[in-house]
């Protein structure tokens, strides 16, 4: 059993994927060849956006994103203390200070009451000017952009989406990336949509704000990338990357279908054992990762280590809270608390999830919880 089935997904669509890279292998148009910009067009329109501007990575779509409103020195942005790394790392990266806040138990994303603290806690306490808000789209289900969106209003704040996880998410009819004022996203292979090495793209619906990232994108282009009128990067998507997407894309909703079927399964047969993953009423998740909740981390260390007798492969997202990452020291608080990150640090386990599970393997997988939770018993 694979945790991300990437191995049969290919297969299932060797022939047009062969094609489009061979495609480009003709061509040689490796640098912003002409399906750079074809699928630019496409991804826009499907997240609903005017712009979308793909980049190298989605760490570096974070870091542009923010580089775009000139976020640095003074600055505090807030993020949610459980997510990958690179939602905290973009923040220093460009001289401002990253201001860890809670998440809620149930989505495991950023709290809007955690958050609303953290503001006040910044205004009260330090010098810094409260500038973004990170909301980061975890595991596959959006954030609680309606009440992030209101307490953005209330001071004055930016919202930059991270859907790096959260790509084919919604809310309702509205799709993940197009929550933030910037959002942006990954293409790193093991994502939602995945590339055959890496990816990101960035997006809103600010023509300002597009063609500055357009130009940061580029070593700071001007006229083009020997007029250079700032400082930027080197942060293109390659053109195999974006042939291979435009394939990818078009079985992508029928992927998230499966994968919220797949889900259903796992969640009837473990909802009596562990904590299942709650979606919200007229959320989707696009399900990055399936997390469940034990009731202590014995138990889960002995059910990783019982599944993995059966070869049942599961992964730990994450086991160490932002705040207390060594990267992160400096700029530890007191006085803000993070009791919800640090119990689900304690006790998540991701299981195998992607949409090409079988009934056969998914109850595999219930059935080996359920028996190492009675043999804890
Ligand atoms: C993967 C991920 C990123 C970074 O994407 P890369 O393409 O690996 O740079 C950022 N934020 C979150 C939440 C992620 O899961």
């Amino acid at each position: 059993m694979e945790f991300r089935d990437l191995k049969q997904q290919y297969q299932l669509h060797k022939t047009e994927i062969d094609n489009a890279i061979q495609n480009v292998l003709t061509k040689v148009n490796f640098i912003q060849g002409k399906q750079v910009a074809a699928l630019e067009e496409v991804l826009a329109e499907y997240v609903g956006v005017k712009h979308c501007v793909t980049c190298a990575n989605g760490t570096d779509a974070l870091q542009l994103a923010l580089m775009t409103w000139d976020i640095g020195s003074g600055d505090a942005v807030f993020v949610p203390d459980f997510t990958f790394f690179s939602s905290g790392e973009v923040v220093p990266l460009v001289g401002a200070t990253p201001i860890f806040v809670d998440i809620d138990e149930d989505t495991y994303n950023i709290s809007p009451q955690s958050l609303e603290q953290a503001i006040q806690y910044v205004l009260e306490k330090t010098n810094l000017n409260p500038r973004v808000i990170v909301a980061v789209d975890l595991f596959g289900q959006p954030a609680d952009f309606e009440q992030i969106r209101k307490i953005a209003a209330r001071y004055g704040l930016l919202i930059l989406e991270d859907g790096a996880q959260g790509f084919g998410g919604r809310i309702g009819t509205k799709k993940a990336c197009s929550f933030g004022d910037i959002s942006t996203t990954s293409f790193f292979p093991a994502k939602p949509l995945g590339c055959y090495g890496d990816g990101g793209a960035v997006f809103t619906e600010n023509d300002a704000w597009a063609d500055l990232i357009r130009s940061y994108r580029v070593h700071g282009k001007g006229m083009d990338k020997y007029d250079n009128v700032r400082i930027g990067m080197n942060s293109r998507l390659d053109t195999i990357q974006a042939a291979v997407l435009l394939e990818k894309i078009k079985f992508f909703d029928e992927e998230i279908e499966k994968c919220n079927q797949v889900t259903e399964e796992y969640t009837k047969g473990l909802q009596d054992v562990v904590k299942v993953p709650v979606v919200k009423e007229g959320f989707v998740s696009s399900w990055a990762q399936y997390t469940v909740c034990f009731q202590n981390n014995k138990e889960r260390e002995q059910v990783i280590k019982l599944l993995k007798e059966q070869n049942i492969p599961t992964a730990v997202y994450y086991r160490k809270p932002m705040h207390m990452q060594e990267a992160f020291r400096k700029y530890q608080y007191r006085g803000l608390e993070y009791k919800v990150t640090e119990k689900v640090c304690e006790r998540c386990l991701s299981l195998p999830m992607h949409p090409y599970l079988n009934t056969a393997q998914i109850r595999k997988v219930t059935e080996h919880i359920l028996k190492s939770k009675e043999v804890m018993q």
